[in-house]
Protein backbone atom coordinates (compact mmCIF):
# COMPACT_ATOMS: atom_id res chain seq x y z
CA UNK A 1 0.00 0.00 0.00
CA UNK A 2 1.29 3.45 -0.98
CA UNK A 3 0.35 6.50 1.62
CA UNK A 4 -0.71 9.25 -0.84
CA UNK A 5 0.78 12.54 -0.75
CA UNK A 6 3.62 11.62 1.25
CA UNK A 7 7.57 12.21 0.56
CA UNK A 8 10.52 10.72 2.12
CA UNK A 9 14.11 12.15 2.38
CA UNK A 10 16.69 10.62 3.12
CA UNK A 11 20.54 11.19 3.18
CA UNK A 12 23.68 12.21 4.65
CA UNK A 13 24.59 15.07 7.12
CA UNK A 14 24.60 18.42 5.66
CA UNK A 15 23.54 17.09 1.71
CA UNK A 16 20.94 19.73 1.91
CA UNK A 17 17.91 18.04 3.14
CA UNK A 18 16.09 20.36 5.30
CA UNK A 19 16.36 22.78 2.55
CA UNK A 20 14.95 20.49 -0.02
CA UNK A 21 12.57 19.50 2.56
CA UNK A 22 10.95 22.90 3.40
CA UNK A 23 10.77 24.31 -0.14
CA UNK A 24 8.81 20.98 -1.22
CA UNK A 25 6.58 21.54 1.39
CA UNK A 26 6.06 24.75 0.27
CA UNK A 27 5.62 24.66 -2.83
CA UNK A 28 3.12 21.45 -2.79
CA UNK A 29 1.60 22.68 0.73
CA UNK A 30 2.34 20.11 2.74
CA UNK A 31 3.69 19.50 6.76
CA UNK A 32 7.43 20.02 6.94
CA UNK A 33 8.76 17.63 9.48
CA UNK A 34 12.47 17.08 9.90
CA UNK A 35 12.80 14.33 12.14
CA UNK A 36 16.45 14.88 12.95
CA UNK A 37 15.43 17.85 15.28
CA UNK A 38 14.09 15.02 17.36
CA UNK A 39 16.78 12.81 18.04
CA UNK A 40 18.85 16.44 18.72
CA UNK A 41 16.32 17.50 21.41
CA UNK A 42 16.97 14.15 23.16
CA UNK A 43 20.63 14.37 23.21
CA UNK A 44 20.37 17.88 24.37
CA UNK A 45 18.11 17.25 27.01
CA UNK A 46 20.18 13.92 27.95
CA UNK A 47 23.04 16.36 28.22
CA UNK A 48 21.44 18.77 30.28
CA UNK A 49 20.22 15.94 32.92
CA UNK A 50 23.49 14.97 33.27
CA UNK A 51 22.81 11.45 31.84
CA UNK A 52 25.71 8.67 31.77
CA UNK A 53 25.15 8.91 27.13
CA UNK A 54 26.67 5.23 27.25
CA UNK A 55 23.91 4.17 29.54
CA UNK A 56 21.07 2.82 26.75
CA UNK A 57 17.88 1.87 29.24
CA UNK A 58 18.43 5.41 30.87
CA UNK A 59 18.64 7.31 27.51
CA UNK A 60 15.65 5.46 26.31
CA UNK A 61 13.34 5.96 29.13
CA UNK A 62 14.31 9.59 28.76
CA UNK A 63 13.33 9.34 24.98
CA UNK A 64 9.90 7.47 26.02
CA UNK A 65 9.21 10.63 28.62
CA UNK A 66 10.25 13.54 26.67
CA UNK A 67 7.59 15.16 24.55
CA UNK A 68 9.06 16.56 21.47
CA UNK A 69 7.26 19.07 19.69
CA UNK A 70 7.31 21.11 16.59
CA UNK A 71 5.51 24.69 16.36
CA UNK A 72 5.22 27.56 13.89
CA UNK A 73 8.18 30.32 14.72
CA UNK A 74 7.59 32.74 17.99
CA UNK A 75 10.44 34.52 16.77
CA UNK A 76 12.19 35.92 13.46
CA UNK A 77 15.99 34.89 13.93
CA UNK A 78 15.58 33.22 11.42
CA UNK A 79 14.46 29.86 12.86
CA UNK A 80 11.82 28.21 10.11
CA UNK A 81 10.21 26.97 13.50
CA UNK A 82 10.34 26.26 17.43
CA UNK A 83 11.58 22.78 18.57
CA UNK A 84 9.98 22.37 22.04
CA UNK A 85 10.86 19.80 24.86
CA UNK A 86 8.92 19.19 27.70
CA UNK A 87 7.86 23.16 26.69
CA UNK A 88 11.71 24.13 26.99
CA UNK A 89 12.66 26.10 23.88
CA UNK A 90 15.63 24.03 22.25
CA UNK A 91 15.78 25.91 18.84
CA UNK A 92 19.02 26.61 18.68
CA UNK A 93 20.54 24.53 21.19
CA UNK A 94 20.09 21.62 19.36
CA UNK A 95 22.69 22.80 16.82
CA UNK A 96 25.40 22.85 19.32
CA UNK A 97 28.27 20.86 18.77
CA UNK A 98 28.50 19.27 21.89
CA UNK A 99 24.66 17.62 20.42
CA UNK A 100 26.40 17.05 16.55
CA UNK A 101 29.65 15.01 18.42
CA UNK A 102 26.96 12.33 20.90
CA UNK A 103 23.51 12.09 18.57
CA UNK A 104 24.82 9.42 16.72
CA UNK A 105 25.31 7.87 19.53
CA UNK A 106 21.99 8.15 21.17
CA UNK A 107 19.96 7.38 18.00
CA UNK A 108 21.78 4.13 17.58
CA UNK A 109 20.01 2.71 20.32
CA UNK A 110 16.75 0.34 20.01
CA UNK A 111 14.76 2.02 22.60
CA UNK A 112 15.39 5.82 21.43
CA UNK A 113 14.57 5.03 18.18
CA UNK A 114 11.31 2.67 18.50
CA UNK A 115 9.91 5.87 20.89
CA UNK A 116 10.38 8.18 18.34
CA UNK A 117 9.52 5.92 15.26
CA UNK A 118 6.57 5.61 16.48
CA UNK A 119 5.73 9.27 16.41
CA UNK A 120 7.30 10.26 13.24
CA UNK A 121 4.89 7.14 11.75
CA UNK A 122 1.67 8.71 13.48
CA UNK A 123 2.52 12.02 11.84
CA UNK A 124 3.70 10.42 8.40
CA UNK A 125 0.57 8.54 7.88
CA UNK A 126 -2.06 11.33 7.79
CA UNK A 127 -0.40 12.14 4.66
CA UNK A 128 0.30 15.29 2.92
CA UNK A 129 3.93 15.55 4.60
CA UNK A 130 7.66 15.38 3.60
CA UNK A 131 9.57 13.99 6.26
CA UNK A 132 13.59 14.35 6.41
CA UNK A 133 16.07 11.91 8.28
CA UNK A 134 17.84 8.72 7.66
CA UNK A 135 15.68 6.11 7.38
CA UNK A 136 12.35 7.41 6.43
CA UNK A 137 11.67 5.57 3.16
CA UNK A 138 13.64 2.22 4.78
CA UNK A 139 11.91 2.45 8.11
CA UNK A 140 9.39 4.87 9.44
CA UNK A 141 7.29 5.45 5.85
CA UNK A 142 8.78 2.61 3.84
CA UNK A 143 5.46 3.36 2.12
CA UNK A 144 5.90 6.99 1.24
CA UNK A 145 5.14 7.76 -2.60
CA UNK A 146 7.90 9.31 -3.22
CA UNK A 147 11.01 8.74 -1.70
CA UNK A 148 14.19 10.42 -2.32
CA UNK A 149 17.93 9.76 -1.46
CA UNK A 150 19.53 12.77 -1.39
CA UNK A 151 23.53 12.93 -1.47
CA UNK A 152 27.21 14.78 -1.93
CA UNK A 153 30.50 14.44 -1.37
CA UNK A 154 31.91 14.89 2.36
CA UNK A 155 33.91 17.96 1.06
CA UNK A 156 31.04 19.59 -0.20
CA UNK A 157 28.80 19.29 2.43
CA UNK A 158 31.36 20.16 4.82
CA UNK A 159 31.78 23.35 2.69
CA UNK A 160 27.97 24.19 3.00
CA UNK A 161 27.99 23.55 6.33
CA UNK A 162 31.01 26.65 7.08
CA UNK A 163 29.33 28.82 5.27
CA UNK A 164 25.90 27.96 6.85
CA UNK A 165 28.17 28.52 9.93
CA UNK A 166 29.92 31.71 9.26
CA UNK A 167 26.46 33.47 8.09
CA UNK A 168 25.48 32.99 11.26
CA UNK A 169 28.34 34.55 13.15
CA UNK A 170 29.97 31.09 14.50
CA UNK A 171 33.47 29.77 14.95
CA UNK A 172 33.64 27.61 11.92
CA UNK A 173 36.65 24.95 11.12
CA UNK A 174 36.32 23.50 7.41
CA UNK A 175 38.97 20.32 8.51
CA UNK A 176 36.99 19.90 11.72
CA UNK A 177 33.44 20.26 10.34
CA UNK A 178 34.62 17.74 7.59
CA UNK A 179 36.06 15.09 10.20
CA UNK A 180 33.03 15.32 12.27
CA UNK A 181 30.36 14.88 9.62
CA UNK A 182 32.19 11.65 8.38
CA UNK A 183 32.26 10.48 11.22
CA UNK A 184 28.50 10.74 11.86
CA UNK A 185 27.82 9.33 8.33
CA UNK A 186 30.13 6.50 9.48
CA UNK A 187 28.11 6.01 12.53
CA UNK A 188 24.77 6.68 11.37
CA UNK A 189 25.59 4.08 8.20
CA UNK A 190 26.83 1.08 10.08
CA UNK A 191 24.63 0.85 13.12
CA UNK A 192 22.45 -2.04 13.92
CA UNK A 193 18.76 -0.59 13.62
CA UNK A 194 17.65 1.88 10.77
CA UNK A 195 20.93 2.42 9.15
CA UNK A 196 21.73 5.27 6.91
CA UNK A 197 20.86 3.57 3.07
CA UNK A 198 18.80 4.46 0.51
CA UNK A 199 15.37 2.68 -0.02
CA UNK A 200 15.56 -0.06 -3.14
CA UNK A 201 13.05 2.34 -4.87
CA UNK A 202 14.24 5.65 -3.68
CA UNK A 203 15.42 7.97 -6.14
CA UNK A 204 18.90 8.57 -5.66
CA UNK A 205 20.11 12.42 -6.25
CA UNK A 206 23.48 13.90 -6.10
CA UNK A 207 23.77 17.58 -5.44
CA UNK A 208 27.61 18.10 -5.81
CA UNK A 209 27.87 21.33 -7.52
CA UNK A 210 24.25 22.21 -7.57
CA UNK A 211 23.07 24.95 -5.45
CA UNK A 212 20.07 25.47 -3.70
CA UNK A 213 17.66 26.71 -6.77
CA UNK A 214 18.93 23.99 -9.22
CA UNK A 215 18.08 20.80 -5.99
CA UNK A 216 14.70 22.16 -5.52
CA UNK A 217 13.78 22.45 -9.40
CA UNK A 218 15.09 19.25 -10.56
CA UNK A 219 13.81 17.36 -7.25
CA UNK A 220 10.18 19.66 -7.70
CA UNK A 221 9.90 18.26 -11.55
CA UNK A 222 10.56 14.31 -10.55
CA UNK A 223 7.53 14.61 -7.36
CA UNK A 224 5.35 16.05 -9.57
CA UNK A 225 5.84 13.58 -12.25
CA UNK A 226 5.77 10.42 -9.82
CA UNK A 227 2.11 12.40 -8.14
CA UNK A 228 0.98 12.68 -11.76
CA UNK A 229 1.52 9.31 -12.68
CA UNK A 230 -0.19 7.84 -9.93
CA UNK A 231 -2.49 9.42 -10.06
CA UNK A 232 -3.38 8.46 -13.85
CA UNK A 233 -2.53 5.17 -12.73
CA UNK A 234 -5.58 5.36 -9.68
CA UNK A 235 -8.15 6.58 -12.10
CA UNK A 236 -7.85 4.08 -14.62
CA UNK A 237 -7.56 1.29 -11.98
O1 LIG B 1 19.54 15.41 10.08
P1 LIG B 1 20.34 15.79 11.30
O2 LIG B 1 21.77 16.07 11.00
O3 LIG B 1 19.70 16.87 12.09
O4 LIG B 1 20.29 14.49 12.21
C1 LIG B 1 21.04 14.39 13.40
C2 LIG B 1 21.32 12.92 13.73
O5 LIG B 1 20.10 12.29 14.11
C3 LIG B 1 21.87 12.07 12.59
O6 LIG B 1 23.28 12.16 12.49
C4 LIG B 1 21.42 10.68 12.98
O7 LIG B 1 22.31 10.11 13.91
C5 LIG B 1 20.11 10.93 13.70
N1 LIG B 1 18.93 10.67 12.87
C6 LIG B 1 18.52 9.37 12.72
N2 LIG B 1 17.37 9.09 12.05
C7 LIG B 1 16.64 10.07 11.49
C8 LIG B 1 17.06 11.42 11.60
C9 LIG B 1 18.23 11.68 12.28
O8 LIG B 1 19.18 8.45 13.21
N3 LIG B 1 15.50 9.76 10.87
Amino acid sequence: MTIPETIAIDGPAASGKSTLGKRLADAFGYLFFDTGVMYRAITLVAGQKELDLRDEAGVSALAENTEIDVQNPSREDGRNCDILADGQDVTWQIRRPEVEANVSLVSSYQGVRQALTEQQRRIGLRGRVVMVGRDIGTVVLPEAQVKIYLDASAEERARRRCLELTLRGEPACYEEILAAMRERDRFDSTRQIAPLRPAEDAIILNSDGMDADQVFENTKIIVETRLSADHITDERS
